[in-house]
């Protein structure tokens, strides 16, 4: 497994963060791709509104200038003493 990261650029976020996750177990048949900007994974066997940044859902795309302000889900609940 690769850690090395190319210019691909993300479905979700379009950042140029794209790399390879894993890869199918028979070599050849699929690789997944995780982005380390959204954490958006998919693998290269999906379609186009996975794995094409002109083709996803614009209403499921991620700006990467929000992430930081987004909720964790779930909620981290408060510490108990
Ligand atoms: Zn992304």
């Amino acid at each position: 497994m690769s850690s090395a990261r190319n210019t691909t650029v993300c479905p979700r976020c379009e950042e140029p963060a794209v790399r390879v996750m894993t890869t199918s177990p028979v070599p050849g048949k699929w690789t997944m791709y995780v982005c380390d900007t959204c954490f958006y994974s998919y693998r290269s066997t999906e379609g186009p509104a996975a794995t094409d940044p002109a083709a996803f859902p614009a209403d499921w795309k991620v700006d990467p200038a929000d992430i930081p302000g987004m909720p964790a889900m779930p909620p981290v609940p408060q510490r108990r003493r």
